[in-house]
C-alpha cells in the first residue's frame, strides 16, 4: 500500500541576505520563524516525528525559508548533519529544501546529495529577465537554465516556485515562464501570486504609483492561466500561494494577492475558463441554440465538485450568465463527480428541455 507522505517543515530564514529582491521583507518573514539558521532543529524534528506513524508514512524534512544553500556553510551542513540521522534511522525517507538558482553548482549539489537530500525546490520567480531586473532578483533566466539542467542531471526532483504579479510581469511572460518550466523538467510547481508587505521596496514603489498591486481575482486569474500549462504538462501543482508561517497577517500586508484562500478561488477560475470553453464550443457546433431551455452535468474527477463548482457556487451563476447572453435558458447545473474522468478535466452534457419554438 502506498504510504502517506508527510513534510516536517523547517523554517531556516536567510537572515543577511545579500539579495534585494523588490517583493521581500526579510524582518516581516524572519520573527515568524523559531530561529535562525544555527539553532539546533532536534526538538522541533522530534515533536513532529511524536505525532506521526513513521511505518505507514514516508516522511520528508523540508528546509523552507528561501535559500537554503546559500546560509553560512557550516550551518547548511550542521542542518543536513542533523537531518541525515533520521534518514540513517530509518523515521525519515528523504529531504527536501528551497533555494536560488544563483546558489547551486556542483559542489553544492556533491553535499546535498551526501546528506540524503532527493527534491530541490528552486525559487525561479520568472524566465523574464526584464521582471528579474525589475523585481531585483540579482539573477538572469539563464542562470536559471543552468541550475535547472545540473539539479536534473544529477537526478534530483525539481520544483519550480514562480510569481505572478510581479513588476513588468504581464499573464504572457508568465505562461511563458511556466512552460519553460515544465521543458526544463520540472516534475512539481508551485505558484505564489505577489503580496505587497509593508517595509519593502515593492511597498515604496506601489506608493509612489510605479506599481499596481494584483486585486484578488486578478491574481486568481492569471495563477489560473499559468496553472493550467502545469496541468497539461503533467507537471503537479503542490501550492498556489504563500502558507502561515510566511508572514501572511493581515497587519504586514500593504496590498496584492492577499486572500487566504487565493489558491481555492485560482483553482476555480481554471475550472470556470474549461467550462467556458467546452460551453462555447456546444454553442458554436450548434448543440445548445438561442430559445433552448437546458440541465447542464458537469463531470469531473472525484474530490474536484466544490472546486468546479466555485466558492459559494459563484462559477455555476456565471457559467448561467455565459448562457443567457447567447439566449439560452440554463434551468440547473449538477455537477458530478466520477472516477474515470482525470483531475484537472471536466466533460459537460446538456439536455435540452425545450428546443427554441417549441
Ligand atoms: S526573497 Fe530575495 S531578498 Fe528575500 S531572502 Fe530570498 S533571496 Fe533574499
Amino acid at each position: 500500500m502506498k504510504k502517506r507522505h508527510i513534510n516536517i517543515p523547517i523554517f531556516i530564514p536567510h537572515e543577511g541576505c545579500p539579495n534585494n529582491c523588490v517583493f521581500c521583507n526579510q524582518h516581516t518573514i524572519t520573527q515568524t520563524s523559531d530561529g535562525g539558521s544555527a539553532r539546533d532543529i532536534t526538538k522541533e524534528i522530534e515533536s513532529c516525528l511524536a505525532t506521526i506513524d513513521t511505518d505507514a508514512c514516508e516522511c520528508e524534512i523540508a528546509f523552507f525559508g528561501g535559500s537554503f544553500t546559500g546560509i553560512p556553510r557550516e550551518d547548511m551542513v550542521r542542518l543536513l548533519k542533523t537531518a541525515y540521522r533520521y534518514i540513517e534511522d530509518g523515521r525519515v525517507h528523504s529531504i527536501r529544501l528551497s533555494t536560488r538558482p544563483d546558489y547551486i553548482d556542483e559542489e553544492i549539489l556533491d553535499i546535498l546529495e551526501k546528506y540524503g537530500v532527493r527534491h530541490i525546490e528552486l525559487g525561479i520567480q520568472s524566465m523574464d529577465d526584464r521582471v528579474l531586473t525589475a523585481s531585483g532578483r540579482g539573477h538572469t533566466a539563464e542562470t536559471t537554465r543552468k541550475s535547472c539542467a545540473l539539479i536534473t542531471e544529477r537526478g534530483f526532483s525539481l520544483t519550480g516556485q514562480m510569481m505572478v504579479g510581479l513588476p513588468c510581469a504581464t499573464p504572457e511572460s508568465e505562461i511563458a515562464t511556466a512552460e519553460e518550466i515544465c521543458r526544463m523538467g520540472a516534475d512539481s510547481a508551485r505558484i505564489y501570486p505577489t503580496v505587497v508587505f509593508y517595509e519593502t521596496e515593492l511597498c515604496n514603489m506601489a506608493k509612489r504609483g510605479e506599481y499596481n498591486p494584483l486585486t484578488n481575482d486578478e491574481a486568481a486569474e492569471r495563477c489560473a492561466l499559468v496553472y493550467r500549462v502545469f496541468a497539461k504538462n503533467g507537471v503537479k501543482l503542490l501550492r498556489i500561494g504563500l502558507q502561515s508561517g510566511e508572514g501572511l497577517l493581515s497587519e504586514n500586508i500593504y496590498g496584492g494577492a492577499n486572500h487566504s484562500a487565493v489558491g481555492e478561488l485560482a483553482i476555480a477560475r481554471f475550472y470556470f475558463d474549461e467550462m467556458c470553453g467546452i460551453c462555447r464550443n456546444m454553442i458554436d457546433r450548434g448543440e445548445i441554440k438561442k430559445g433552448d431551455r437546458a440541465v447542464l452535468t458537469v463531470f469531473c474527477a472525484e474530490g474536484e465538485a466544490s472546486k468546479v463548482s466555485g466558492q459559494k457556487r459563484v462559477n455555476k451563476e456565471k457559467i448561467t450568465e455565459l448562457f443567457d447572453s447567447f439566449g439560452i435558458d440554463i434551468v440547473s447545473i449538477k455537477v458530478k463527480e466520477q472516477e474515470k474522468i482525470e483531475k484537472n478535466r471536466v466533460e459537460i452534457t446538456a439536455e435540452i428541455i425545450k428546443k427554441r419554438g417549441e
